[in-house]
């Protein structure tokens, strides 16, 4: 059985093979991407006969939506049930004009960021291309038939730079005109900062917005948040964000989560404008999404809007995500855990 999502399966040869024309395959490819069909039974221009072979040789969906919640502000996120039974996350964003989809690249993560609740359990496997691709078909199917995905984000579960190969092709197929025509300058990538891998994507195609997961600019204090420091250390990771910088020519950004009484304080904002000058750089400041179970707190007001306003004061740009979703659990690996939770019979998810 062939996945019809990846742009790898044998699609275009078995039209041919049966007496078709290639070409065709985008056609059938584009009934799903336009939320027209989620079955060959619905492509009613196809043939019958071709759409019965298709049905026996190819699957449209490799996924179940397991919960599908949505906040007050628009925000909808789904929990997908691969075919093995691990669970994903993926959500659309609602932001003035854009729609914005933040993806999973892997079950679980490796990276084991203390704060972050997708690795607490470490990594189950990486997701195939078809898996990936999924995700934005699913979310775009959420939106009413005007409106168009506009941005990704590759930002939920997973390390995105451990699964470059199966990741790549699926972006591609984000910005296919007979994908979603989304733009390169419009997808994201957010590592957590490996250097090889930042320099394999330079070469590969440095097309993308990469976003560099900093947390700290001091050793000792990453090493605490981002356990894989340790063996990479600062200076490799921003060495390799300069030549990603070189190889794009596009600003990267750097994403620093606030987490109270831990990396907020005044020197936390001294060092890291020490870290970012003569860069081209935007700071993404992440207020701390509390996870239950850990022992992280949110920064309070004071103390982000203080961090924000030295940081700013020295010259350096700087971002405020805002919060959304937070009460459907968007932010990465919550609902997976929440749902993990209950159904071992957990109260107090
Ligand atoms: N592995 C990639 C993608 C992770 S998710 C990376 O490390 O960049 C994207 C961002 O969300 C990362 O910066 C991550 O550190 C951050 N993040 C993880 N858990 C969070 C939480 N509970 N609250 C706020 N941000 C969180």
């Amino acid at each position: 059985m062939h996945h019809l999502l990846d742009p790898a399966s044998p699609l275009a040869g078995r039209l041919a093979e049966l007496g078709h024309s290639p070409w065709r395959a985008k056609a059938v490819r584009r009934w799903v991407f336009a939320g027209r069909a989620s079955s060959f039974a619905e492509m009613t221009d196809l043939p019958k006969a071709l759409r019965a072979v298709l049905e026996a040789e190819f699957r449209v969906w490799t996924t179940t939506i397991a919960t599908h919640s949505t906040a007050e502000d628009g925000t909808e996120k789904l929990l997908l049930e691969l075919h093995d039974r691990h669970r994903i996350e993926c959500v659309l964003l609602r932001d003035g004009d854009r729609r914005t989809v933040c993806i999973s690249s892997q079950v679980g993560c490796a990276m084991g960021c203390v704060f972050c609740a997708s690795g607490l359990d470490g990594v189950v496997r990486n997701l195939s291309t078809a898996e990936i691709v999924e995700q934005l078909v699913r979310l775009a199917r959420l939106l009413p038939p005007d409106e168009r995905l506009s941005h990704v984000v590759v930002m939920g579960m997973g390390e995105p730079l451990a699964n470059l190969d199966r990741l790549l092709p699926a972006l591609a197929v984000a910005q296919d005109p007979e994908g979603f025509g989304i733009s390169q300058r419009r997808i994201t990538i957010s590592t957590v900062g490996l250097p090889a891998a930042i320099d394999r994507l330079a070469d590969l195609n440095p097309g993308y917005h990469l976003a560099v997961s900093l947390h700290a600019a001091a050793d000792t204090l990453r090493t605490r948040l981002v356990p894989v420091n340790e063996a990479i250390g600062l200076e490799a990771v921003m060495e390799a964000a300069d030549r990603y910088w070189e190889a794009s020519g596009r600003r990267l950004t750097f994403e620093y989560v606030l987490l109270g009484g831990i990396n907020d304080s005044p020197g936390d904002a001294r060092d890291l404008v020490r870290l970012l000058a003569g860069r081209a750089a935007l700071v993404n400041v992440i207020p701390y999404n509390a996870v239950a179970g850990l022992p992280w707190k949110e920064p309070t007001a004071a103390s982000r809007d203080r961090f924000i306003d030295l940081l700013r004061a020295s010259g350096v740009n700087v971002q405020v995500r805002r919060r959304k979703g937070a009460r459907i659990d968007a932010a990465c690996g919550q609902l997976r855990r929440l749902a993990a939770g209950r159904a071992a019979g957990a109260t107090d998810p």
